[in-house]
């Protein structure tokens, strides 16, 4: 059975990138017929940030995604929080020292820092604490096992590191970007237990994979550097055979393309990083920040995950609209890309209008209606859904509905000057003025009955519908451009039209 999860960290607001991971988790496990699950990674309490788990639990939801299991659901391998799974990750780490495969160290922090002054000051370009700086450290590989025994005996502060081979190629397929070959020289001692008893991701995230029974690991691309220390961590632990598969998704980057995307970029060029609005704080001032939010922008959430869905997989044919079941039908890893994907604020507006566009009248005429009774403008139902019908293809989100309306309700204040100096003479004029007072007359006020009178007085005049329809816009609406015209006047009706027609002409 495929099982997968989703493990964010409640360190802040899910970036849309993890809303991609957690979307490109749930389409795998639908498509396979396998399971999804959420797991919180609250090991490192210093990061901890109130609210963020919660918010990551909205914010999936207002996507469509589903959990099968979770902190907040249940499921067969409860706990879902690291925090309150501690007890089970020491015997892991104790495992590991018994094999010889890690080591208590007891370095303070200012031995730390003075092996990295010396590193750094020697110009080895990537300080670590590994096969080779160990052997000056003061851990249980370097002290006599007395000394190990006592220091610990006496409670001194220590951690639990994994020992990396000194050198030894470490291999594993990745499912999007082949295999990945690193040499052990280049990763370092790990640690695995805190000196809080708390252990650390990689500790805590092997752990968990396994007896989670994870079988396809799903993630960013910033832990592609971490993977062969898991591979490493799974063939200590014994559990190679039944390690998870690994997938690294593309970077996500910047709309110009210059660099990896960031809250800083959206709110430079307005648009939303995150899913949903964010009440935050300044990392450094502690001031209050608010970060905007998909939902509260007025995106659709098929429109958001359809979008995201395309950042960085593709379907290999035409078709850009999916639904979620689209998406499941359509998903394979194979199909996703190594190269980063490029972020597009263009490309999600379009997508919001698609989805706007599509939704029954009905629907948007409920959105309509809602916005307008905020400002204390009531309709019956049958005109808000001609009004929406009609509005729609200019609207990208649903609050533009109402201001698309606004025409509806308010009579013309000025008139698009370029428009009168062009096309308003005194025959136009006296052309609308007759065309007013039979359409006052006149049965048939459809937008077809309404454009067959405006011809027939049109003739009579010796004009044609190209010389006065710029004008007669300007007169009913007081804008160039806008909606069909016949249907404007149609749902304005005949009085109102003519009441505009007869004060514009004045
Ligand atoms: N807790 C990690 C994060 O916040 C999870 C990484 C992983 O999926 O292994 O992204």
């Amino acid at each position: 059975e495929v099982r997968v999860r989703f493990a964010p960290s409640p360190t802040g607001p899910l970036h849309i990138g993890g809303v991609r991971t957690a979307l490109y988790n749930y389409l795998l496990a639908r498509k396979l017929g396998g399971k999804m699950l959420l797991r919180i990674e609250d090991t490192d309490q210093n990061r901890f940030v109130p609210g963020a788990e919660d918010y990551i639990r909205q914010s999936l939801e207002w996507c469509g995604i589903e959990l099968d299991e979770s902190p907040w659901n249940g499921g067969p391998h409860a706990p879902y929080r690291q925090s309150e799974r501690k007890p089970m990750y020491l015997q892991y780490a104790q495992q590991l020292i018994d094999s010889g495969h890690a080591y208590y160290a007891f370095d303070t922090p200012e031995e730390l820092d003075a092996m990295r002054a010396r590193l750094t000051a020697a110009k080895v370009p990537n300080p670590q604490y590994n096969s080779i700086t160990r052997a000056q450290m003061r851990n249980s590989l370097t002290l006599p096992a007395e000394e190990v025994k006592q220091l610990l005996e006496s409670g001194a502060p220590y951690v639990i590191r994994l020992k990396v081979p000194r050198k030894e190629e470490v291999r594993f397929n990745d499912l999007i970007r082949g295999w990945v070959v690193v040499h052990s020289s280049s990763i370092d001692d790990k640690v695995l237990m805190k000196s809080d008893g708390m252990p650390t991701y990689h500790l805590a995230n092997i752990v968990d994979d396994h007896l989670m029974e994870i079988t396809h690991v799903i993630r960013g691309e910033e832990w592609l550097p971490s993977a062969p220390l898991h591979v490493l961590l799974y063939r200590y632990l014994g559990w190679e055979d039944t390690m998870p598969q690994f997938a690294h998704l593309p970077l996500l980057l910047k709309p110009d393309g210059t660099g990896k995307l960031s809250k800083r970029d959206g709110d430079r060029l307005g648009f939303p990083v995150f899913p949903l609005e964010w009440h935050g704080k300044d990392a450094e001032t502690g001031a209050p920040t608010v970060s905007s939010g998909y939902r509260e922008s007025g995106y659709l959430p098929e429109a958001f995950i359809n979008f995201l869905a395309f950042l960085g997989w593709n379907p290999g044919s035409q078709q850009e609209l999916f639904t979620m079941s689209e998406l499941i039908e359509a998903f394979s890893i194979e199909r996703v890309s190594k190269s980063p994907a490029r972020f597009d604020q263009n490309k999600v507006r379009w997508y919001n209008e698609q989805y706007l566009r599509a939704k029954p009248d009905a629907e948007l005429a409920q959105y309509l209606t809602e916005s307008l009774q905020g400002q204390g403008v009531e309709m019956p139902t049958s005109k808000a859904e001609q009004i929406a019908a009609l509005v729609k293809e200019r609207a990208t989100f649903p609050a533009d509905l109402a201001r698309e309306a606004q025409l509806f309700f308010q009579r013309p204040a000025t008139y698009d000057e370029q428009v009168i100096s062009k096309k308003w003479n005194a025959q136009v004029a006296g052309a609308l003025k007759e065309f007013a007072g039979q359409l006052r007359a006149t049965p048939d006020t459809s937008p077809d009955g309404i454009k067959a009178l405006l011809t027939q007085v049109l003739e009579t005049q010796g004009l044609k519908i190209g010389q006065v329809l710029q004008a007669l816009r300007v007169a009913v609406t007081g804008a160039a451009a806008g909606p069909d015209l016949m249907h404007i006047m149609s749902i304005l009706g005949a009085e109102e039209t003519a009441e505009r027609i007869n004060q514009a002409v004045a």
